[in-house]
C-alpha cells in the first residue's frame, strides 16, 4: 500500500522538528499529506535549551533565518560548555574549570596531542582552543558583518524552547504545508499484522493514517501500544531527577556565550542564559540526595533562599525504545529516549534521527520491513555512543568526596566500546580511527576535550623529530589568534543589543 497519510503525534520541539524535516524532503511529492496532532491538556515539557552547532546546518535547510530565531527565541549565543567544580578541589583548586568548546583541538590539523601530554602539568587542555578565552571574556562569536550562521569562532544557540517551537510550527505549516490539529489520543487501534490501523480521539472520532511518528513525549503513547521494550539505562547514569527554574535579568547584565555546567555533590547544575532570563535546573541522582538537600544545594548555588521561585521537578527516565522504527511506526524525542540534559544531546539525536527518518522514509508499507531494519540498527548505535560520552563525563572525574562520585567513578556498569577506548586511551590518545562510523555523533574531538579537560591519565609517547617545535609553535598561535579575536570581537550583550537596535530602525 502507498504511504500517503503521515500523522506526527506530539507538537513539542521533536513533533515540530520531525515535521519540518518530513515536509522538507516529502514536501515535493504533492500527494503526501503530513498531519501533526497535539493534545490541549497534556502540555509539553518545556524545558530543552540548549543546542550544539549541527542545529545551524538544520534551521538553514528549514529556511529558517537567523535573524528570526534570534529575535523571537530570545537566544544567546553558546560557543561550547564551561564545566566547573567537576574535578577534585584539593587537587585542582575551588574553582577548578575546563572547557568542551565548539571547536577542533588540532591547531591547523596537527595532532598536538603527544606533545601536550608532555605539557599537561602546565597547559590547560582547554588552551587548544580560540574559545577559551573569547568565552572566557564573554564575546560574541560573530562580528557584526558575519553572514548567517556563520561566526569568527564555531556556535550553537540557547533558546526559548516554547518560542522555539512556535517558530518551528510556523515554518512548517506555511512553507511545507504541514496541517494541525488539537485532539487527545485516547486509542490506538492495531491491524491483524500488529502495525497501527487508526487513532482513536477523546471526542469518540477515529482517523486512519498510513504512517505514524510517535512524538509524544516520555508518555511514548504508540510505542507503548506496540509493547516496544525500553532499555532502561539508569546503571549507567545515575542521575534521574531535575529541578527546573527561571530567573529574570536585567538588560545590563553581561550574558555568558556559554551553558555553565557545574558539578555539585550529586550531579551538576545547567545555567543558561538568554536575552530575557536565565534558565537553571538541579540535576542529581534521587538515590545519592534527599529533596531537602536539593533544595539546599540550590539554594546555596544561587545565593538566596528558593522559597519564592517557581520550582518545577522533572523525574528522567533514562534509556530509549530498543526499536526506533516498528511496523509502521516511528518514535522521536523524548518517546524515542533520553539520558540527562549534559552536552544537549536530546535535540541533537531528534534531529539527527528525523533526518535519518525523512531520508530514509518508504514510500509503501511493504518498504517498512527492509528500511526499519538499517535504521533501527543505526538508531541503537548513536543512542549507545551518547550514553557512553556522558557517562565518560562522570567515570573519569577524579572527585572521591562523596557517595555518588564514588558511585560514578566506579562504575563498571558500561558499554563494552567505552570500556576498550578508556583502555586503549590509557595507552595512546584517542584518535578519529577508534571511533567506527558516523552514528558515532560524539567523535575524537570531543573526547579529546573530555578526557584531557579532566586530565585523563594517557602514557606519554616519544615526540617525533620537530614534533614539539612544530606543536608548540601551533599552539602559541591559537593563543594570537584568540587575543587577536579578543580586540576584533564585541562583547556578546553588545553585539546583541545591536542586532535588536538595527531591526528597530529598519522598522520604523
Ligand atoms: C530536565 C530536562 C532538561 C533538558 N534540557 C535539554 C537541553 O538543554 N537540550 C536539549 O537538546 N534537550 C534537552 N532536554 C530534552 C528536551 O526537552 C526535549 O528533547 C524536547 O523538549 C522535545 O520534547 P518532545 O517534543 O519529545 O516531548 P514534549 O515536549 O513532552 O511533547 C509531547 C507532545 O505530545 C503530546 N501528547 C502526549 N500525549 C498525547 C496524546 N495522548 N494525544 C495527543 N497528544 C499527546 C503533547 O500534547 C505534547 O504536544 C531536556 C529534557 C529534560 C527533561
Amino acid at each position: 500500500m502507498n504511504i500517503k497519510r503521515v500523522a506526527i503525534v506530539g507538537g513539542g520541539s521533536a513533533g515540530w522538528m520531525a515535521a519540518n524535516h518530513l515536509g522538507a524532503e516529502l514536501s515535493r511529492d504533492p500527494s503526501i499529506e503530513i498531519t501533526l496532532i497535539e493534545s490541549k491538556d497534556i502540555p509539553v515539557i518545556g524545558v530543552g535549551e540548549g543546542t550544539v552547532p549541527r542545529i545551524k546546518e538544520t534551521l538553514q535547510k528549514f529556511g529558517i533565518s537567523e535573524i528570526d530565531l534570534i529575535t523571537r527565541c530570545d537566544v544567546s549565543f553558546k560557543q561550547g560548555i564551561k564545566f566547573a567544580n567537576w574535578m577534585d578541589k584539593e587537587k585542582h583548586g575551588v574553582d577548578n574549570f575546563y572547557y568542551h568548546p565548539f571547536s577542533s583541538p588540532y591547531p591547523s590539523g596537527f595532532d598536538v596531542n603527544n606533545y601536550w601530554l608532555s605539557q599537561r602539568d602546565s597547559l590547560e587542555y582547554s588552551r587548544l582552543s580560540e574559545i577559551y578565552l573569547v568565552a572566557e571574556a564573554n564575546k560574541s562569536p560573530k562580528h557584526i558583518s558575519s553572514g548567517p550562521y556563520s561566526g569568527a569562532v564555531d556556535y550553537a544557540f540557547h533558546f526559548n524552547a516554547a518560542k522555539f517551537s512556535l517558530l518551528l510550527a510556523e515554518n512548517a505549516k506555511e512553507r511545507f504545508a504541514v496541517k494541525h490539529k488539537y485532539e487527545t489520543i485516547e486509542q490506538v487501534e492495531l491491524n491483524s499484522d500488529g502495525s497501527i490501523k487508526s487513532l482513536i480521539y477523546s471526542s469518540r472520532e477515529e482517523e486512519k493514517f498510513d504512517f505514524y511518528v510517535d512524538c509524544s513525549g516520555f508518555r511514548s503513547v504508540l510505542m507503548e501500544r506496540l509493547a516496544v521494550p525500553f532499555l532502561d539505562k539508569s546503571s549507567q547514569i545515575l542521575t534521574d531527577s531535575a529541578l527546573v527554574l527561571q530567573e529574570p535579568t536585567t538588560e545590563n547584565m553581561e550574558i555568558a556565550p556559554y551553558t555553565l555546567a557545574t558539578a555539585h555533590d550529586a550531579g551538576w547544575i545547567w545555567d543558561i542564559p538568554l536575552t530575557s532570563r536565565r534558565g537553571l535546573g538541579f540535576v542529581y541522582s534521587s538515590a545519592h540526595m534527599s529533596e531537602s538537600q536539593v533544595e539546599e544545594s540550590f539554594s546555596s548555588y544561587l545565593g538566596r533562599d528558593l522559597g519564592f521561585s517557581d520550582l518545577r521537578k522533572v523525574p528522567m527516565k533514562i534509556g530509549f525504545r530498543k526499536k526506533f522504527w516498528e511496523k509502521n511506526c516511528v518514535a522521536l524525542g523524548l518517546a524515542q529516549g533520553f539520558v540527562e540534559p549534559l552536552e544537549a544531546t536530546s535535540i541533537l539525536v531528534t534531529d539527527f534521527s528525523a533526518q535519518l527518518l525523512a531520508k530514509n522514509f518508504p514510500k509503501t508499507t511493504q518498504d517498512c520491513e527492509i528500511l526499519s531494519e538499517h535504521c533501527n540498527r543505526a538508531v541503537e548505535y548513536t543512542w549507545e555512543r551518547v550514553i557512553d560520552f556522558i557517562q565518560l563525563h562522570y567515570f573519569v572525574s577524579d572527585r572521591r568526596d562523596t557517595d555518588f562520585w564514588r558511585d560514578c567513578t566506579s562504575n563498571e556498569n558500561m558499554s563494552d566500546v567505552l570500556r576498550e577506548r578508556l583502555a586503549m586511551w590509557r595507552l595512546a590518545p584517542p584518535k578519529s580511527s577508534d571511533f567506527f562510523s558516523s552514528f558515532d555523533i560524539f567523535g575524537v574531538e570531543n573526547y579529546l576535550f573530555v578526557l584531557y579537560g579532566m586530565l585523563y591519565p594517557t602514557r606519554k609517547g616519544i615526540l617525533g623529530p620537530g614534533e614539539a617545535e612544530r606543536s608548540s609553535k601551533l599552539i602559541a598561535t591559537v593563543n594570537n589568534n584568540s587575543q587577536d579575536l579578543l580586540q576584533k570581537l564585541l562583547p556578546h550583550r553588545e553585539w546583541l543589543g545591536k542586532l535588536d537596535a538595527q531591526l528597530k530602525r529598519a522598522a520604523r
